[in-house]
């Protein structure tokens, strides 16, 4: 009984996180995703098969059409995997220059502190 309970508010939950990744499909294919949405994105694909497979689905479909009218040849599954790949480290970057940005402040702030401890002391 609690059980049950449970996983309908689990599966609610969830697909309203699949309603927002499927919302940003579309934008991600055409590159107009701003970081915050490309990690949220990235991340809601990596738990969920459904998304995934629609997301390689939409862009099999949209990047197959152009590439059927150009003549090209597909190998779409392993560019999608590419970008995907490239996004990540993208978004781990951005994490990452975050991160040491903070550091950075941090260490401007604590040699102006002592700048002015000095200054105060002498
Ligand atoms: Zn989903």
């Amino acid at each position: 009984m609690y059980l049950n309970i449970d996983q309908r508010k689990m599966k609610h939950v969830d697909e309203r996180g699949c309603k927002e990744a499927e919302a940003l499909f579309q934008p991600y294919l055409l590159n107009k995703l701003n970081n915050k949405d490309i990690s949220f994105l990235l991340d809601h694909i990596e738990h969920c098969s459904e998304c995934a497979d629609e997301l390689e689905i939409r862009y099999l479909m949209q990047e197959g059409l152009k590439r059927l009218e150009n003549g090209e040849t597909l190998d779409l599954k392993g560019e999608l995997g590419r970008k995907l790949e490239k996004s990540r480290q993208k978004v781990l970057f951005l994490e990452r220059l975050k991160a040491g940005l903070f550091l950075v402040e941090g260490t401007v702030l604590l040699v102006i502190l002592s700048q002015i401890i000095l200054v105060w002391v002498s």
